[in-house]
């Protein structure tokens, strides 16, 4: 995202070393966060990047910059491409190495060979102690992990350092993600180490100010449909007042997430069996 530049390594505490895993760009966001984890001679790595050329030259200034020696293992926080894309290239480099990830009850990518972790998983190397929290929301196989020593929490895509987190047709739930800050905040994490953007200091703050918006964001939505029963797009209108019309587009999925979860919870519904962005949607 324009405005966030972060250099390609960055020692971001004792036992964490962040190495940009993709270029920023418009339409990637800020890039791709990719962190050494550990105080030993070999440390994990959490999450791979896109699989952009640079990238495993970027990882080999960080293990040097880390002052260790190679990589003991690969732990991602879920599927999707710009976090598991660069495992190829990182066992190319370094040797085969062992992966591990929740596996996407939708299914992992064919042949994509890994070690299946579940919720409280706890993986250890010399100096750090990361343990698996299931935070399905953003994608279904998700896993954020407490970095234990440093009561920090590595969140993935749930909370960014910059941006907001999208909550995609395929795989997002947006009352599962609600639930999944919910679960975070009750760990009152210090400092979060996100997927996207700098560290994050005030993780609590953060995980407050996440709920806060999103829960604001749905009294709109819910404000709009008691105006009267309206496919997305009127919504749309109506919420997003002060918002371009070339935005709409994204606003719609926004909606739409936020349509489904109260659908879920009772609170509206669907005229039909249609597509979400096709519906007439009223309140209930
Ligand atoms: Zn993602």
């Amino acid at each position: 995202m324009i405005g966030v530049a972060l250099p390609d390594v960055d020692v971001w505490s004792e036992r964490v070393t962040v190495a940009l895993g993709q270029n920023p760009g418009l339409f990637t966001g800020p890039g791709t966060n990719t962190y050494l984890v550990g105080t030993g001679r070999r440390r994990l790595l959490l999450d791979t990047g896109s699989g952009v050329a640079a990238y495993p030259d970027v990882l080999a200034d960080a293990l040097e910059r880390a002052g260790c020696g190679g990589i003991e293992a690969i732990v991602l926080t879920h599927g999707h491409p710009d976090h598991l894309g660069g495992v190829a290239q990182v066992r190319e480099r370094w040797g085969p190495l062992r992966a591990s990830k929740l596996p996407n009850p939708d299914g992992d990518p064919d042949g994509f060979v890994f070690e299946p972790l579940a919720d409280g998983a706890v993986v250890r190397t010399e100096g750090a102690t990361l343990r698996a929290v299931y935070t399905p929301g953003h994608a279904r196989d998700h896993l954020c992990f407490v970095l234990e020593e440093e009561h920090a929490l590595f969140s993935g895509d749930n909370v960014l350092g910059v941006g907001t987190t999208v909550i995609p047709s395929q795989g997002g739930d947006l009352l599962d993600y609600m639930d999944s800050l919910e679960r975070l905040l009750a760990l009152a994490p210090r400092r979060i180490y996100p997927a996207h953007g700098p560290r994050i200091e005030d993780g609590v703050a953060k995980l407050r100010e996440y709920i806060a918006h999103r829960l604001a964001r749905e009294r709109q939505i819910v404000g709009a449909l008691a105006a009267g029963d309206a496919p997305i797009a009127t919504i749309v209108k109506r919420v997003y007042t002060d918002v371009p019309e070339v935005l709409h587009a994204a606003a719609a999925h926004s909606v739409a997430a936020h349509l489904l979860k109260l659908e879920r919870e009772g609170r509206a519904r669907r005229q039909g069996a249609g597509a979400p962005l096709e519906a007439t949607w009223s309140a209930s």
